[in-house]
Formats: C-alpha cells, sequence, structure tokens
C-alpha cells in the first residue's frame, strides 16, 4: 500500500505512471551537507519552492522520501482549477480588503503560474487550457454557482454560467442541470508535470535527493539540522511541504490536516465515436456534490473518472466499483469499455476549506491543505514559500501564517468521516433527484 514514502517507494500503478518518461536523477542524501534552505517533499509545493528559491539565487537541497512526484502530485486528476472553495466576497470578509484580494488573485492566477513554468521549461506534460467546467448536480446548489460567477465578473474574469444545455453539450451527459465555465482553468498529466518541475528545479541549481526521508528536525544554534538515514541537511531554513504525507515527521502539522483518498480509475482508450461525444472539446469537470466526482479525456482518449473513497488507500478493485459506477450513470456508453488502470492518494483537507501556511519555527515553514485544488496552489504556494525563506515579509504571503492546530480527536477522525460521507452520500443523491 502506498501509504508511506519511506517504506513503499513504488509509484501506484497509475496511468501517469506507465505513460511518463522517467524523471531527473536524484540520487539519495550522502553525508551531511550545508544549505541555505532545506525543502522537504518533492511534489508540486516542494519542487515549486526548490526552484523559486534556487531561481533567486539560494543553494536549496531538497529531500525526498521516495522520488519527486510520488505523492498527490504524481497521482492526482491534473484539473487545473482557479480560486478557492469559498468564493472572493467571503474571503474578502473574512481576512479583510487588501489582505483578501491578495488571497482572491492568489488562487485566481494560481493556473497561469503553472503555464507560465510548462512553457518557460518546455515541460511535455500535455497540458492544455479550454476552461474548467463546474456541474451542478442540483437545484439547491444553483444560486452558490450563479453568486460565484457574478463576483469573480465583477472582478474581470470571464466565468459564464451554462444552461442545461450548454452544459449536456460540453460534458456530453445529460446528467446535470447547468453548470459553469471557468476559462483559466485546464488540464496536465501530472506526473509528467512533477517530474519537469524537478528538471527546471535542478536547472536552477537546487540539489534533489530521493530515497531521503526527513525523519527529524532539531534545532542546532541558529541553524536546523534535517536527519534523513543516509546523511545530514545543515540549513538555515526549512520548508515542510508534505502535505497529506506529513506522518510521524511533524505530528502537531499532521494533526491539523485531514487526509482522505482520492480514487480514480481510466479507461482503455475509447472510440473516436465515443471520444466526439464525450467532453468533445477537452474540457475537465468536478460537479458540485459533496462528495463531488472528477473527469477529464486523456489525450489518446482515455476517460479517467475520480472521486472519494475509502478513508485508507486500498488495492482492491471493489473499492472503486463507485467509480466506475458513476463513470457508468454519466456515460453508459462506457459501460462495455475495459478499465486499465485504478489509483488512489491522499488529499490534505481542512475544516475551514482553506490551505494554510504554518509558522512552525525561526525560519520554518510548512504549507498544505489545498482541498483537493493543489496543482495549481500548491505550484503558487510553493512560489511564495520560497520568496518568504527568502526575507519577504511573512505579511506578503497569501495567507497569513498560523501556528497549526491540531483536529482535536483527530485519532478518531475515520469512524467520523465514515459518518459523513454516508450523510453527505444522501444529501447528493437527494439532491440530484431534485431538478430533473
Ligand atoms: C487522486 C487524486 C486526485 C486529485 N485531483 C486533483 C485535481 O484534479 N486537481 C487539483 O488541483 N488537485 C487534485 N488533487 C490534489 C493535488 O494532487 C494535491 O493538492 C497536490 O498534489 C499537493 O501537492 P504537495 O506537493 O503539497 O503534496 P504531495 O504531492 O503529496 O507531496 C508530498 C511529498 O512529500 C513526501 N514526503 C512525505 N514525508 C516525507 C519525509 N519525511 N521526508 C521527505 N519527503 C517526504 C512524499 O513522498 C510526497 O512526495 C488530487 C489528489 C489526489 C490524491
Amino acid at each position: 500500500m502506498s501509504t508511506d514514502p519511506s517504506k513503499h517507494s513504488e509509484l501506484p500503478d497509475s496511468l501517469w505512471a506507465a505513460t511518463t518518461p522517467s524523471g531527473p536523477s536524484c540520487p539519495p542524501l550522502s553525508g551531511d551537507r550545508c544549505a541555505e534552505l532545506c525543502v522537504i517533499g518533492g511534489g508540486f509545493t516542494g519542487l515549486s519552492a526548490a526552484y523559486h528559491a534556487a531561481e533567486a539565487g539560494a543553494d536549496v537541497v531538497l529531500v525526498e522520501a521516495a522520488e519527486p512526484g510520488w505523492g498527490a502530485a504524481g497521482r492526482n486528476g491534473g484539473q487545473l482549477i482557479p480560486g478557492l472553495k469559498l468564493n472572493p466576497d467571503d474571503l474578502e470578509r473574512r481576512f479583510g480588503a487588501e489582505r483578501g484580494r491578495r488571497l482572491v488573485d492568489f488562487a485566481g492566477s494560481a493556473p497561469d503560474l503553472v503555464f507560465e513554468l510548462v512553457a518557460k521549461h518546455q515541460i511535455d506534460c500535455g497540458a492544455r487550457r479550454q476552461g474548467w467546467v463546474h456541474a451542478v448536480h442540483g437545484r439547491a446548489a444553483l444560486p452558490q454557482e450563479e453568486e460565484r460567477v457574478r463576483q469573480w465578473q465583477a472582478r474581470g474574469a470571464a466565468l459564464e454560467m451554462l444552461d442545461r444545455d450548454q452544459i449536456a453539450a460540453m460534458l456530453g451527459t445529460d446528467e446535470y442541470i447547468a453548470g459553469m465555465l471557468d476559462p483559466r482553468g485546464g488540464w496536465l498529466q501530472p506526473l509528467a508535470y512533477a517530474r519537469g518541475l524537478a528538471r527546471a528545479a535542478q536547472s536552477a541549481g537546487a540539489s534533489l535527493h530521493g530515497m531521503s526521508p526527513a525523519a527529524q528536525i532539531e534545532r542546532n544554534a541558529d541553524r536546523w539540522k534535517i536527519a534523513t538515514p543516509s546523511g545530514n541537511v545543515i540549513a538555515k531554513q526549512v520548508l515542510i511541504c508534505t502535505n497529506a504525507y506529513t506522518e510521524q515527521l511533524c505530528s502537531r502539522l499532521a494533526r491539523s490536516l485531514i487526509p482522505v483518498t482520492s480514487y480514480q480509475v481510466a479507461t482503455e482508450p475509447l472510440s473516436d465515436e465515443l471520444r466526439a461525444r464525450i467532453l468533445p472539446k477537452g474540457h475537465v469537470s468536478s460537479d458540485t456534490r459533496r462528495l463531488l466526482r472528477y473527469f477529464c479525456m486523456t489525450p489518446e482518449g482515455r476517460l479517467v473518472m475520480g472521486g472519494r473513497g475509502h478513508i485508507r488507500e486500498r488495492e482492491g478493485r471493489e473499492f472503486y466499483a463507485h467509480i466506475v459506477a458513476s463513470m457508468h450513470q454519466l456515460y453508459p456508453e462506457t459501460a462495455g469499455a475495459r478499465i486499465d488502470y485504478y489509483w488512489s492518494g491522499r488529499v490534505a483537507l481542512t475544516l475551514d476549506h482553506l490551505p494554510k501556511i504554518c509558522e512552525l519555527g525561526p525560519g520554518m515553514w510548512s504549507g498544505g491543505g489545498y482541498n483537493g485544488r493543489g496543482v495549481a496552489m500548491a505550484t503558487a504556494m510553493g512560489r511564495s514559500l520560497a520568496e518568504c525563506a527568502g526575507g519577504a515579509s511573512a505579511d506578503s504571503l497569501p495567507l497569513p501564517p498560523t501556528k497549526p492546530r491540531p483536529l482535536p480527536l483527530h485519532g478518531l477522525r475515520g469512524p467520523a468521516i465514515g459518518v459523513a460521507v454516508a450523510w453527505k452520500l444522501l444529501l447528493d443523491t437527494w439532491e440530484s433527484r431534485d431538478g430533473r
């Protein structure tokens, strides 16, 4: 089971792992190494932080327990989603006009940064920008969607509402009553992007070490010592970018996030006829269900469908049955299609649906908790963390840094999530019937 990168370093049998050329060489750390900045974790947050810090001239060492892209970064649906779950007005109310506006800009423009990096470093990851479609599953979810469009339009973003016919044509299913198109969004192949970002970080001068799990972090005089099994990094600053895979390294941080598992399946390449009907223009989509479904068509015509599942990562096909059932419900014509790949990974949720930047000690920060929107957001967060490590004031961060707040009864989250999932499923099913 791929839950602990230091014990199970192989990638899951995902479509992405099967179709991505190998990443750059990242030999394990060997002996002691001094650096200005040590980045722990080689997902999008850590790779982007290492890249931006090295570009700005810092001496950077990144240690990764397995290989860059091993975690959620190399397993996700590749959807570049602009904005946070909360609407812009809510963010400005909550953080004040100035900081709230900066946070809105940060989240809305996160996909821009990804497309810029892909173009600048010629990362071969199939990046495309046809837009992200948020599909409305029932009448109860419609006002919130209309409000979201109105608020972003008021800030100059070209979002548009889609009526029942428009969304049916765009997605190739009549399961949804309406939708929203956000043209800022798009898709990329996530593992290829992670490996490309790793290469870009190395070209900028960062040293990347795979198979180097940080086991302990200690403060010695004015430096941090990050111990791995084959050597130590002695650094002035540390960025912990382990997100949903944080585990024992920093338990107060791990207990401040809720790791849940997201499951995906990918079909065999579909016939030209089906490809012309399902997501014909290359949009990517997720829906407004509480237990959301997300789906896209890959360049080679495989339909990839994902959603929440068992709290722990499970390999048995039975744990994916509900994802396959969702696919057949949305697209009955795929019922005969073979499923070639099944895989899962961990997403870090937060109670208030906001990402978190934590200040963990002098010169030590963490960033994570993207609530399933981390492809673009983690890349942008990595840049902000690098700027902060480079001396920008903490005030310039998109979110005010906080201390990690461990969630009460974190150890009992399994049963609690089980009850919450059953309840959400009931509401989703009920609401989906309303409006047909
Ligand atoms: C199945 C799935 C589908 C998703 N779909 C989407 C989507 O379509 N769009 C979207 O925006 N988001 C999606 N997400 C979420 C997105 O993938 C994450 O938000 C994002 O990848 C987070 O990146 P990260 O760098 O913070 O964490 P990760 O990519 O998880 O990286 C953390 C890294 O830390 C390493 N690590 C852990 N412990 C140590 C240690 N002690 N020492 C060194 N290294 C360590 C791990 O090996 C791992 O590589 C999805 C996630 C999953 C799992």
